[in-house]
């Protein structure tokens, strides 16, 4: 803290995820900080929306998002004990591929390197083990016991509950686009207000490449994105997370969870879906959607292949080239930056892109290459799973 001296001061715009703990964690660095949310944390449009969200370290050889998803999963358990809500499940994560998958083989190397626990499982153990999981076409899989299931909008109420106890103000107003080609940038609000800060950072998500066209652009797309909740049948309690665990099927591009507080067992198509627009899209899923799933169903939860479709979620990913995140100063502006491209997997990095981003600010890190806009073009070459 900076008893006695004038505090460093921030604004964050956007409070998703990675906008949330970017405020928990400068707040409790000692800076004030001003959160602002057009629409709210983690609403409706947001890609930090939804009821839950797969964690897991295992990343095939990306040792950079191994230790991320396993620093931030003690941060995660700190922030439910701090708000007395159990946020997540450790429920483990099972990752099924076929035989000889090379992305298995380097998951599992990447977990030994990083000390993560996990288990090699063949086709046979996983059908002994989940009897309720059709093995067809399954070659090797990969247990990690400290994977699970995160309660999304919840996890980001909770941050930003948090940020507000360690003295954020949150605002509930739109930013404007800065003009990009000024020599000082100014964040207005469309009410007309206007907020002053040492530094401003930009974590709005898929909406990155229309507020900031000039740094961010066609850099990150947003893709619409699928996920359908069915329901379980009636006293079956073998797809609820005491019993199952989220899994994800690499090869069929599909991932699931199990039936978390009785809303359904979740289905996510991880293909990527065609171009959104995250303030003007409907969020109706497709027929198309219902119909893969339930075929992908038939396969691997025969049980549940003609169980009733109970919820539905349209969601976008905000991809970049390869699916490594942006986190860098904007290219004009040394007091600015640009917090995002998520790609689809970022949810479970909140705390981490947060300490990241806290530490960048206190002039304790340097941009990440990995994570610079330098390195991301507008073409589509997704290379992290
Ligand atoms: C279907 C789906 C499944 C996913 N599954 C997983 C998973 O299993 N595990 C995982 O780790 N990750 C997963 N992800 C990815 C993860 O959810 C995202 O990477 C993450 O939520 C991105 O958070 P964000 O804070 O960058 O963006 P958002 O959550 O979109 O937050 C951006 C915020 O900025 C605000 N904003 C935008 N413009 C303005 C403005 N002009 N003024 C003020 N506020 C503004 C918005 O209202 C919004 O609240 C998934 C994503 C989707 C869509």
């Amino acid at each position: 803290m900076t008893h006695g001296m004038t505090k460093r001061s921030a604004v964050v715009v956007g409070a998703g995820v990675f906008g949330a703990w970017s405020a928990l964690r400068l707040a409790r660095d000692g800076w004030r900080v001003t959160l602002v949310d057009a629409y709210g944390p983690a609403n409706g449009r947001a890609s930090s929306s939804d009821h839950s969200r797969v964690i897991r370290a295992g990343y095939g050889a990306d040792t950079i998002y191994t230790q991320w998803a396993t620093e931030a999963l003690t941060d995660w358990q700190w922030l439910s004990k701090k708000s007395g809500e159990t946020l997540v499940e450790e429920c483990g994560a099972l990752f099924l591929g076929e035989s000889g998958s090379a992305h298995l083989a380097a998951t599992a190397a990447t977990l030994t390197t990083c000390g993560v626990t996990h288990e090699r499982l063949d086709a046979a153990a996983v059908a002994s083990r989940y009897p309720q999981l059709g093995v067809i076409g399954l070659g090797d899989a990969i247990y990690e016991a400290r994977g699970g299931v995160i309660r999304a909008r919840r996890a980001v109420a909770a941050a930003v509950a948090t940020a507000r106890a360690y003295g954020v103000t949150y605002r509930q107003a739109r930013v404007l686009p800065p003009d990009e080609s000024a020599s000082v940038p100014v964040v207005h609000l469309a009410d007309g207000a206007r907020l002053e800060a040492e530094q401003i950072v930009f974590a709005c998500g898929p909406w990155l490449p229309a507020l900031l066209p000039d740094a961010v652009g066609g850099r990150i797309r947003p893709t619409r994105q699928e996920v359908l909740y069915f329901g379980v049948p009636a006293g079956d309690v073998r797809f609820a997370v005491d019993r199952l665990p989220v899994w994800i099927d690499f090869a069929a591009g599909v991932y699931g969870i199990p039936d978390l507080d009785t809303h359904g067992f979740k289905i996510g198509l991880d293909r990527h879906g065609p171009a959104i627009d995250p303030d003007t899209a409907d969020r109706v899923v497709g027929e198309d959607a219902i119909a893969t799933a339930r075929a992908f169903l038939a396969r691997r939860f025969p049980a549940l292949m003609d169980a009733p479709l109970v919820d539905a979620h349209v969601c976008q990913y905000e991809n970049t080239t390869s699916g490594d995140f942006i986190i860098d100063r904007h290219p004009c502006w040394t007091n600015v930056w640009v917090v995002g491209g998520g790609s689809g997997h970022g949810f479970k990095h909140g705390p981490a892109v947060g300490k990241h981003v806290t530490d960048l600010l206190g002039g304790r890190a340097a941009v990440e290459p990995r994570f610079a806009l330098a390195g991301k073009s507008t073409e589509a070459a997704r290379a992290v799973y």
